[in-house]
């Protein structure tokens, strides 16, 4: 689907009010929900969704432009609707739609 540069504004302030995070630590950390075929929903940092195979391991993130077509910013942080910040540079974790609820599944994706 193509989107309208609004559209495009619209996905991304979604995507960011309504993230959802795990503590790590002091920081909060985005979870992406990942299907079984290795897509995960829209990124809130990016707006786009990743493939990222079988999700075990470590992963890279995947976020390269965003759907302005502009390079990530390495330094990018929002917060969603409840007040939580999420820094790129702690990347993002995937969550196996199939087993919501468990830690076992989310593995954490660094940005290097
Ligand atoms: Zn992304």
């Amino acid at each position: 689907m193509k989107l309208s540069n609004i559209q495009k504004w619209e996905t991304l302030k979604h995507l960011r009010e309504n993230a959802v995070g795990i503590e790590d630590g002091n920081k909060t950390v985005l979870i992406l929900s990942v299907n079984s075929w290795g897509k995960t929903e829209r990124c809130a940092f990016c707006g786009r969704n990743h493939y990222h195979g079988a999700y075990n391991g470590n992963r890279v993130s995947h976020c390269r432009n965003d759907l302005f077509n502009f390079p990530i910013d390495k330094n990018l942080v929002f917060q969603n609707r409840t007040g939580q910040l999420f820094y790129y540079s702690d990347g993002y974790v995937l969550k196996g739609e199939e087993d919501r609820g468990s830690f076992l599944d989310l593995y954490h994706v660094g940005v290097k």
